[in-house]
């Protein structure tokens, strides 16, 4: 299945709620909702609180209230990951049905020795390539995480790789089995990847493009992969640029990126002129309130981003 032609386009921003949001997060949200509108579409919130150990209690509601302060709010009752285990539940077990997923017994000290003795220090992003231990059974150990079988199934698709392309970024291609490996359906501590969820949601709520920060660009091969393996439909991708802090690295929620000023409508209003300058739009002079800036940006978005062939 692709997208159809003809389908009501759908664009989503998806926040966890491990963080305020921030500047850097306040771009993905602005550039989703401007090529939703671009397009005459709809705009969807999710609030991905699925990993609830990672997750702060309150924080999504706080999320949804700052979006809101720059007037982006979702066209539907934001949907919460945590009302959405069971969803899933059966296609992690439709997966299982393909031989898609196996159980992974593996510590990882024991995948870290079994690296060394590959002579690998196969690490990506400071996360280990799993060599494949269990990938033909646990061997007596006991299950911890799922995995997801990509050399088994990129093998049977026979492309030798994932190509999709980027709207901004042009064309891209990752060899998944060798660059990430057999990647976690499901973690050893008990919640779906993100992964998973991510792919499910987004074919659940029909989302046809998928706007966010190009730090997650690395995560799209791997849920293509997923859309193939489940049969369900790839969206179109565009990953915006990322704001970098006066360290010269991305703000990041995990690193304690401050939130972003919507005390006052004047101040979510600048806020919001930072975001469309990071997008290169031009300042929204003689907008008097976020709902404003944003009507005044949606046909620069087009001109920019999706304009006509
Ligand atoms: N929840 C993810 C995050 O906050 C974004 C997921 C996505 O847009 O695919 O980083």
């Amino acid at each position: 299945m692709t997208t159809s032609g003809c389908a009501v386009r759908t664009g989503r921003f998806a926040p966890s709620p491990t963080g305020p949001l921030h500047s850097g997060s306040l771009v993905a949200a602005l550039a989703s909702w401007l090529d939703a509108r671009a397009q005459g579409g709809r705009w969807l919130v999710r609030v991905e609180d699925g990993d609830t150990e990672r997750c702060l209690p309150g924080l999504g509601k706080a999320i949804l209230e700052q979006l809101a302060a720059c007037a982006l709010v979702s066209d539907e009752p934001p949907v919460w990951q945590t009302q959405r285990l069971p969803a899933y539940g059966v296609a992690f077990d439709r997966l299982v049905a393909a031989g898609l997923a196996y159980p992974c017994g593996c510590s990882r000290a024991e995948i870290d020795a079994a690296l060394a003795q590959q002579g690998a220090s196969h690490t990506r992003h400071g996360e280990r390539v799993y060599p494949g231990t269990c990938r033909d059974g646990l061997r007596g150990k006991t299950a911890r995480a799922w995995r997801f079988a990509t050399a088994r199934f990129e093998e049977a698709q026979g492309t030798g790789g994932t190509a999709w392309t980027d709207r901004r970024l042009g064309p891209q291609w990752q060899d998944v089995s060798h660059d990430v490996g057999d990647f976690v359906l499901r973690r050893a501590d008990g919640p779906w990847a993100y992964q998973l969820r991510v792919v499910v949601d987004d074919a659940e709520q029909h989302i046809t493009d998928v706007v966010r920060g190009e730090d997650l660009t690395d995560n799209t091969a791997r849920q293509v992969l997923l859309q193939l393996a489940l049969g369900l439909p790839t969206p179109r991708y565009l990953h915006t640029p990322l704001v970098l802090g006066d360290d010269g690295e991305k703000l990041s929620k995990q690193r304690g990126a401050a939130s972003f000023d919507t005390s006052t409508p004047q101040a979510a209003l600048a806020e919001l002129d930072k975001a469309a300058g990071v997008l290169g739009l031009p300042q929204a002079k003689h907008a008097t309130s976020p709902a404003d800036a944003l009507t005044t940006w949606i046909p620069q978005w087009t001109a920019l981003y999706n304009p006509p062939p």
